[in-house]
């Protein structure tokens, strides 16, 4: 079997890295998320592109690791929007000393965002070994590579220096006074507002002062309150834990970025290679309504989920290769992509994909651990959505509508229907527009009823009389488009015409306004189905 996604050869080039630099190891594969705030839904890429890849690496029957590292012990740098403007106080403190945001049950600031996000990577099948930064660092795992960071010190500033800027600053901080790429928390404030001013390389002893006032020696090799600055930082995890394969987004990978300048500080200062680290593309968001939105207007992936299934948003990022943007459908879009996401099951079915398709809906709905759940009966989401729509989310209607959507098959509960049927739900209340929202009469409207002309009214006799012979999907379908052939006297199988065209648009148009009071609207058979025979009848006079 030849399988030529992207997936797929990163894996041939991850596996043949990692045997030519120990072939003993687990293969190791990395990402890295900042648990500052709610995490968008734009960096679930961190974790899919190397998910992807350290899953297809499993399913050959390697043994591989992916590990989310979690950069609780940065600093918190800002109060995001819609959090108590008090929080400011905690400026320069490590994520983990952060309380949580009021009425979190979590017990502090990181674990608060971590959660959300590590449910939904559960949700997408994401298996992960989590590395709490605040954890490595406190308990001194990183003891030996701080120091020799330290020892390093002169070599690191060499390579820094190539990319400082003129003002003689990087953004990993002052270099003036002499460059250490150490960083304590000031053991009375607990904030980073520290300036090292001395360091005994011999004893270890290291000397900071504090914003605060405060200023103390500490002996590094027993200091836990502390971390390396960013661009040393992510390169001694990637010798520490030998990492194989860690990409980035776009931001990391410009000259001088940390991505660049880790790759010229691992062999040199910590011994090993850096990654194969593809650069990734940005995902956008179109559409997403404000109101739905979890914490402070940021869409994350929990949000997706609620809208989505799980393989759907992990097809989005197998189908497209790492450095192609994509953007996730919030607005009506997601109606097309699930289509797509329907034709292509049917195609995979049939045995009628291209292999790279092929590929890309294997890793949608499957890990080397077992199949994800999908909806048993997978009614198209649009026809969903315009159940829930026109029901206003009632399941008894929901289901007499989608028992009549296919009689030769009937779908006996709701729950065949699930978990699709609650995303297309989620989909109508959070994301579609109250204006576009389907309100069907209640009475019938007897003055454009009143002023219909001979056709038109022959036209909803033949449809009223029609109704309960073709009551189903696509017996409804072949009603509605048939019956302006027959008022213009065309055979059933006739090609449509300009004229015919124009008689339906005319016919359809008539209809929404009898039934819904407007040009448009759900799909007819769909919206006949939802509204019910006799309240059709009903409404269009006859
Ligand atoms: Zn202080």
């Amino acid at each position: 079997m030849s399988e030529s996604d992207w997936v797929s050869r990163f894996a041939d080039e991850v596996i043949a890295e990692a045997r030519r630099r120990d072939p003993d190891r687990p293969i190791v594969c990395a990402s890295g998320l900042s648990p500052s705030g709610p995490i968008h839904l734009g960096n679930l890429r961190e974790v899919m592109t190397p998910h992807l890849v350290a899953d297809e690496i499993r399913r050959r029957g390697h043994d591989c690791v992916h590990l989310l590292s979690w950069d609780d012990f940065d600093r918190f740098r800002k109060v995001p929007a819609g959090i108590d403007p008090s929080w400011a106080e905690h400026i320069g403190k490590p994520l983990t000393s952060v309380p949580a945001p009021a009425g979190s049950e979590h017990p502090n600031w990181a674990e608060h965002f971590k959660a959300p996000m590590a449910a939904a990577l559960a949700e997408l099948g994401v298996e992960y070994r989590p590395v709490s930064q605040t954890q490595m660092y406190t308990s001194g795992a990183y003891t030996r590579q701080v120091l020799r960071a330290m020892s390093e010190r002169e070599r690191i500033d060499a390579v820094l220096r190539r990319y400082r800027t003129k003002e003689g600053v990087d953004d990993d901080g002052s270099v003036a006074a002499g460059y250490y790429p150490y960083r304590p928390y000031c053991s009375q404030c607990e904030r980073d507002l520290t300036t090292v001013t001395g360091y005994d390389d011999e004893t270890t002893e290291l000397v900071y002062e504090c914003g605060c006032g405060h200023s103390e020696t500490v002996v590094l090799a027993e200091h836990r309150q502390g971390k390396l600055a960013w661009k040393v930082d992510w390169p001694m995890r990637w010798a520490y834990e030998g990492v194989v394969f860690e990409p980035s987004g776009v931001d990391h990978t410009s000259p001088g970025s940390s991505f660049v300048v880790g790759g010229q500080i691992i062999g040199p200062v910590f011994g090993g290679e850096p990654p194969i680290g593809p650069m990734y593309a940005f995902v956008g968001i179109s559409g997403m309504a404000k109101m739905s939105s979890s914490r402070g207007g940021v869409p994350t992936p929990a949000d997706a989920l609620s809208i989505m299934e799980a393989p759907l948003l992990r097809w989005l990022y197998a189908r497209r290769r790492p450095n192609q943007a994509f953007t996730i459908a919030f607005d009506l879009q997601i109606q097309r992509l699930y289509d797509e996401w329907d034709a292509l099951s049917a195609k995979v079915d049939t045995s009628t994909a291209t292999a790279a398709d092929a590929a890309a809906h294997g890793r949608a709905t499957r890990t080397a651990r077992g199949a994800l759940p999908t909806t048993a009966r997978p009614v198209p989401y649009r026809t969903l959505a315009s159940i829930v729509d026109v029901t206003a989310g009632d399941e008894d209607q929901a289901l007499r509508i989608v028992r009549d959507l296919d009689p030769s098959r009937p779908i006996g509960s709701l729950d065949e229907t699930r978990p699709r049927l609650d995303r297309a739900r989620a989909w109508v209340l959070t994301q579609l527009p109250a204006e576009q929202r389907t309100r069907v009469r209640d009475e019938p409207d007897t003055g454009l009823l009143a002023s219909l002309g001979d056709d038109e009214r022959e036209s909803l006799r033949l449809l009223a009389a029609g109704l309960d012979e073709n009551w189903s999907l696509p017996g409804l379908t072949t009603l509605v488009y048939g019956v302006p052939k027959r008022l213009l006297g065309l055979p059933e199988d006739v090609k449509p015409t300009p004229e015919l065209r124009a008689a339906q648009r005319a016919f359809f148009a008539l209809l929404y306004h009898l039934l819904v009071g407007r040009d448009t609207g759900p799909r007819l058979p769909t919206l006949l189905l939802a509204i019910g025979a006799d309240q059709v009848r009903k409404l269009i006079g006859t």
